[in-house]
């Protein structure tokens, strides 16, 4: 396999498009046509981490948080960040990061945490609204099928769990072509009128130039009619944190024993009272107190997630039961979420390539 191979796998489960604004996602370093026969896994890239990949002839190393994040003016080796880039580069090490859109993806970050803390139903807590675009494109009808396919293809009508959604309504269109023009039905300097169907399909706006350029490379006119709309339709297949519930209500003191014990958390900080029961629980991996209203909205009796500031757990008090179990440790259950994604890729190809997850603990952090 070639390492284009494998961020294929990755970005059609995490697209680059979903990925926050300031964000940095996608291949950092390396050449995305070098094969690849082993991949490490991990959260973020440490020197350790770049000399597991070396004993184990890693040509690509598969990060959650960015190596680059922001915009460099130099590459040096008494940077820490630069000594980390040149080593990757002289060692013809790749990166590839699957940040915030893979944060926001079903099965990414949030329900990987969920899923480890044994929560049942999990979809996301707060659904993102994404401002999607509508395709309006006229098509005579004998090319509705081969518009429709191409633009599908292209990634429209995508709606929650359906693919290839599209609308098709009938009418007359019509057009004068000038003397230059080459009119696919009628001549030029005439008006003409023609039936065609109005075909529209919903699209991610960061899609809308690629499939319009598929729709025009098989539609037979030569100027063909379409319009772009923007609409603020919630997108069900990308959201903030995940929602999940018990099979049945624990008592919190003992919600908090599974957290630690599963995560590995050497420390749990918390506001709540032990002595209440939970069982409907929204996660957030990583920094996630931003949820916090949403997860009051969702009446749920405990938000699991981390780097809760002082003030948050002032906010949550009374309210609904809050726990910071750290970042590394709300984090790292999607490392084998991805890996068993990838090998299972890899075991499809007829060449092989082995996934390995780091066997270092990237987290900086240390508990007393
Ligand atoms: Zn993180």
């Amino acid at each position: 396999m070639i390492i284009s191979q494998l961020i294929q796998v990755l970005e059609d489960w995490a697209p680059r498009w979903a990925a926050q604004k300031n964000d940095n996602v996608g291949l950092q370093i390396g050449s995305p046509q070098r094969r690849v026969t082993k991949v490490l896994i991990a959260l973020e890239i440490t020197p350790a981490v770049i000399d597991e990949a070396l004993a184990r002839k890693a040509e690509l190393i598969v990060t959650h948080h960015p190596l680059l994040f922001r915009p460099s003016s130099s590459v040096i080796s008494t940077d820490p960040i630069g000594k980390l880039i040149i080593k990757l580069i002289e060692n013809r090490i790749a990166v590839y990061s699957a940040h915030t859109n893979l944060d926001f993806s079903r099965d990414g970050v949030s329900f990987a945490l969920a899923n480890k803390l044994g929560l049942q139903h999990i979809r996301f807590l707060a659904p993102l609204k994404e401002t999607l675009a509508k395709i309006v494109v006229f098509v005579p009808e004998d090319y509705v099928e081969s518009v429709r396919n191409a633009m599908s293809d292209a990634g429209a009508g995508l709606i929650g769990e359906y693919s290839r959604c599209s609308f098709v309504s009938r009418g007359t269109g019509s057009f004068k072509g000038s003397k230059y023009a080459s009119p696919f039905i009628g001549g030029t300097e005439a008006e003409e009128r023609a039936e065609e169907l109005r075909l529209e399909m919903a699209a991610p706006r960061a899609s809308v130039d690629r499939i319009l350029s598929a729709m025009k490379d098989v539609h037979p006119y030569e100027e063909p009619a379409y319009d772009v709309y923007e609409t603020i339709t919630p997108q069900r297949n990308f959201g903030m944190g995940a929602l999940g519930e018990l099979s049945s209500p624990q008592l919190f003191k003992n919600f908090l024993k599974t957290i630690k014990h599963v995560l590995h958390a050497g420390v749990l900080r918390y506001v709540g009272d032990p002595k209440s029961r939970v069982q409907r629980i929204p996660v957030c991996g990583g920094a996630g107190s931003d949820l916090l209203p949403e997860a009051i909205r969702a009446q749920a009796e405990v938000l699991v997630t981390a780097d809760v500031r002082y003030h948050t757990f002032h906010a949550a008090a009374g309210t609904i039961s809050l726990v910071d179990a750290g970042h590394w440790e709300t984090e790292h259950s999607i490392l084998r979420i991805i890996a068993d994604r990838l090998q299972q890729a890899a075991g499809q190809a007829s060449t092989a390539v082995r996934i390995f997850i780091t066997e270092q603990s990237t987290n900086p952090i240390h508990n007393l």
